[in-house]
């Protein structure tokens, strides 16, 4: 059984997949407690659902593309059986995780968008730094919630010393809802030169950033 937090049909909000149909199954629960978390609503609560349910709602949806987010969707050791089932699938699977945990056994057929916390979320020193050298450059995108001008700092200093340019698949620099100045953001990634691409979250400009299932 996984604990769901809710499972719905939306558009991708981040990442290079922005904007393709997909279905959403959010799982309950994480360990972490980023100061500018938008899901707190995920950290209880939630309903038991097995497997075969997720899968068959999954179904009903009708979207190729699945991605299964949390909370942290890597908590609950069943999540690594719901990506494996859905891999066989055959949906193109995407797996958001804020990097605490371990993605070593994650199916490799999933594509993996691993979150790097900066020093402004407050959870920096959970980063699991072996995730970085797992990620592969044909299918795995990186993002760093950036909130200020050290969090850009830090974000540029892990991009060279684990080499992501070349070794993701994108590096996603979003800024943190609220707290940065977007036009602050863009001009430094632009003078930064670096081949980073920096996301807005889509869903919050299209369904407003409390609006939840969408
Ligand atoms: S890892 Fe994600 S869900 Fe967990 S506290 Fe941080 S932002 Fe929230």
């Amino acid at each position: 059984m996984l604990r769901v937090t809710e499972l719905f049909r939306s558009i991708q909000g981040e990442s290079t997949h922005a904007g393709r149909p997909c279905t959403f199954v959010r799982l309950t629960g994480c360990p972490m407690r980023c100061v500018w978390c938008d899901s707190e609503y995920t950290f209880a609560g939630g309903e038991h659902v097995s497997i075969d349910d997720v899968l068959s709602q999954v179904h009903t949806f009708g979207c190729n593309l699945v991605e299964v987010t949390g909370g942290e969707p890597l908590a609950q050791k069943e999540g690594f059986q719901l990506i494996r089932r859905l891999c066989d699938e055959g949906f193109e699977v995407l797996v958001e995780t804020g990097g605490y945990v371990s993605t070593e056994n994650l199916d490799e057929r999933a594509k993996v968008i691993l979150d790097v916390k900066c020093p402004a979320s407050g959870e920096e020193s959970s980063n699991h730094w072996p995730n970085l050298e797992r990620l592969r450059s044909d299918k795995d995108e990186v993002k760093f919630v950036v909130a200020d001008r050290d969090d850009w700092e830090y974000a540029q200093e892990i991009i060279a010393r684990y080499q992501l340019l070349t070794g993701a698949r994108a590096v996603l620099i979003s800024p943190a809802w609220g707290l940065i100045d977007l036009e602050a953001l863009a001009g430094w990634i632009s003078s930064s030169g670096l081949d980073v691409r920096m996301q807005l979250q889509l869903h919050k400009y299209i369904w407003g950033a409390e609006a939840r299932g969408v």
